[in-house]
């Protein structure tokens, strides 16, 4: 059971006093100063990395949680910025490769526990190709960059539920990054 990141708060972040109301289970609202704010959805995307020769770029975590099981580069999107923007921005971030495709395949719904809140996310999953893996460097959350044929993809390493969950997708249909 999962709860909404809201309901542990219980002063208004603007004027501080207590008494906070809770709409919609998504969003507060303070009768002090009147602030209605919502805590929406956060978007964020993993790209499965595909060179031309059809190889597939995965990461081993750096960090908790599931640190040290493969993931797939991402994370989440920046204010004011286009989710493909977004996809070229944390490939870059974390291998230092420039896409030269990027193309959404399918998102899922997902709820990611972090500092004892669970962030609720809708996870998108894209297709993006690189001229080759030369050069790629692991760097931020990326602890490791493994190299992997898409043929011999098991959800069962990869330790996010929600990047287990897309990488089942494309084991069940793999003409999806074909
Ligand atoms: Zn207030």
């Amino acid at each position: 059971m999962h709860t909404h990141p809201l309901s542990s708060f219980s002063y208004c972040p603007r004027c501080g006093q207590k008494g906070l109301e809770h709409v919609h289970g998504r969003a507060i609202h303070c009768p002090s100063c009147d602030l209605t704010y919502f805590h929406n959805v956060a978007s964020a995307v993993a790209c499965f990395v595909l060179d031309e020769a059809g190889r597939l770029l995965t990461v081993r975590r750096a960090r908790d949680p599931e640190k040290g099981t493969l993931d797939l580069p991402g994370g989440f999107v920046d204010p004011e910025e286009t989710v493909d923007d977004a996809v070229r921005r944390e490939l870059r971030e974390e291998t230092g490769l420039e896409a030269t495709e990027v193309r959404l395949l399918f998102s899922i719904p997902n709820v990611y526990p972090y500092s004892g809140v669970d962030v609720y996310t809708a996870d998108l999953f894209y297709l993006t190709r690189v001229k080759s893996f030369d050069g790629a460097t692991a760097m931020d959350d990326a602890g490791e960059l493994v190299i992997v044929d898409p043929a011999d993809l098991r959800p069962e390493a990869f330790g996010l539920r929600s990047i287990r969950a897309g990488v089942e997708r494309i084991v069940a249909d793999p003409k999806l990054i074909g």
